[in-house]
């Protein structure tokens, strides 16, 4: 008996995915739309236990390091002084290092780059579902996983009222080599995750272990901006006028928007946060800030994973550990399926989708609360602004305490 399957996307959700139901069995193919190996997508991430065991699960050895461990939070005022300080023990890493990982469980041959997805037929249950690609060839499987990201075409074909919203502010995302830092900005930043806020800012820091070894340090650093609806729109047009949607590349960012956005981190705050932005390896990348949510995640024998389902904003630092949790549900409801033809694939999509759907809409909620006091939505009332704004600002701790840690249920693990 067989069972095939193709995960669309070969980033996060999709190498967990396809790492995962490789291991229950599933003859699984990735068809991923970039040519090159994917790059850094913003540095920084905050993992979780949670996290660390859906890895295990997915085939990455427990004896390769995910990165280094930092005790401390602290919270500064603008001018630098110390605010408030907790202790909470986590490790951070960084995008390439976890999808670094991540790849290297999974078998080569079976990972196809330059593989774009035009249109999916999600099938039924007589039906197997259909993947057209780009260059013309048709692929039929008994199961389809889109971990097409926040702007997955197939979740805009099967799904067209599930669309995203913008939170009204931004993120500005650096990364620079601790090493390169002056001793002032190490002292400052070095070995704890280091916030600072204003009404309409919150910037942020932590050290992360570089992509190629946990010895080398790096600074990852997040500034999140309130932005207007028009604002962000000249932000996502290129110098030749070109406008992109939902986000720009790095290297067609206007030039003036990066000057201004360092000569106003400089304004705004302690020296030692614009010292990054301007030592900053890498490029300047900008990140609008959207909410997604799904009311559903199934359709046919095709189910939606990751960001293509739910995204949170980046405040609850769960976005990696929804994937995971995601592609873990989705494989153990398949748990019982010995052949990928059979009707009961389709009922094990539907629990997964009542199983998860859930976990995504209250992470969602957690994150737009934490969001509110840089920028209100159209969703948001005055007075949920308000009382955010009282939370975190009466004390600090708040911040410390509510960014980025375990929220229990989303990496679906006991
Ligand atoms: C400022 C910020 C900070 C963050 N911090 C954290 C953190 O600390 N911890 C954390 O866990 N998460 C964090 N995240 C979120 C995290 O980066 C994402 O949730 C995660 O990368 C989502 O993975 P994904 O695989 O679902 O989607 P993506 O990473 O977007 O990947 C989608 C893939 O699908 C491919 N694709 C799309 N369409 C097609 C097609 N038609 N055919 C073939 N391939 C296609 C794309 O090329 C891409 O490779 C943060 C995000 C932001 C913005």
């Amino acid at each position: 008996m067989e069972k095939t399957a193709i995960v669309i996307g070969g980033s996060m959700g999709g190498l967990f995915a396809a790492n995962l139901l490789l291991r229950a069995g599933w003859d699984v193919r990735i068809f991923e739309r970039s040519d090159t190996p994917l790059s850094s997508r913003g540095a920084g991430i905050v993992t979780h236990e949670g996290l660390r065991r859906v890895l295990a699960l997915a085939g990455v050895a427990a004896n390769d390091p995910l990165g280094i461990l930092i005790t401390e939070r602290r919270a500064f005022d603008r001018s630098g002084k110390l605010l408030a300080q907790l202790s909470l023990p986590q490790i951070l890493t960084s995008w390439s290092r976890l999808l670094g990982l991540l790849l290297a469980a999974f078998p080569r041959d079976r990972y196809h780059l330059n593989h774009a997805v035009d249109r999916v037929e999600p099938g039924d249950v007589q039906h197997l579902a259909r993947v057209h690609l780009g260059n013309g060839q048709t692929q039929e499987a008994h199961l389809v996983v889109a971990a097409e990201g926040l702007r997955s075409a197939t979740r805009h074909l099967l799904f067209p009222e599930q669309s995203s919203v913008y939170a009204g502010y931004i993120a500005w995302r650096a990364v620079a080599d601790q090493s390169q830092l002056s001793s002032s900005a190490q002292g400052f930043l070095a070995d704890a995750f280091c916030f600072a806020q204003d009404p309409g800012e919150q910037i942020l820091t932590y050290p992360i272990a570089a992509p190629d070894s946990v010895d080398s340090i790096q600074i990852n650093l997040v500034w999140y901006r309130k932005t207007s609806e028009s604002q962000l729109e000249s932000m996502l047009t290129d110098r030749f006028g070109q406008r992109f949607e939902g986000g720009i590349p790095p290297d067609r960012i206007d030039p003036r928007h990066l000057q201004a956005a360092i000569a106003q981190a400089a304004d705004h705050f302690h020296p030692c946060w614009s010292e990054v932005l301007s030592t900053r390896i890498g490029p300047l990348i900008l990140q609008p800030i959207f909410d997604l949510e799904s009311s559903e995640m199934v359709r046919g024998r095709l189910a939606l994973v990751g960001d293509a389902a739910f995204v949170a904003r980046p405040h609850i630092g769960q976005g990696v550990t929804k994937a995971a949790g995601d592609a873990l549900a989705l494989t153990e409801c398949l748990a019982d399926i010995r052949d990928g033809a059979a009707p009961e694939v389709v009922q094990a999509l539907d629990t997964f989708s009542k199983l998860r759907v859930p976990v995504g809409v209250s992470a969602v909620a957690q994150a737009r609360r934490m969001g509110t006091p840089i920028a209100m939505t159209r969703n948001d009332s005055r007075q949920d602004h308000e009382d955010a704004l009282i939370h975190y600002y009466s004390d600090p701790k708040h911040l410390l305490r509510e960014t980025a840690v375990e929220i229990k249920g989303v990496a679906h693990v006991r």
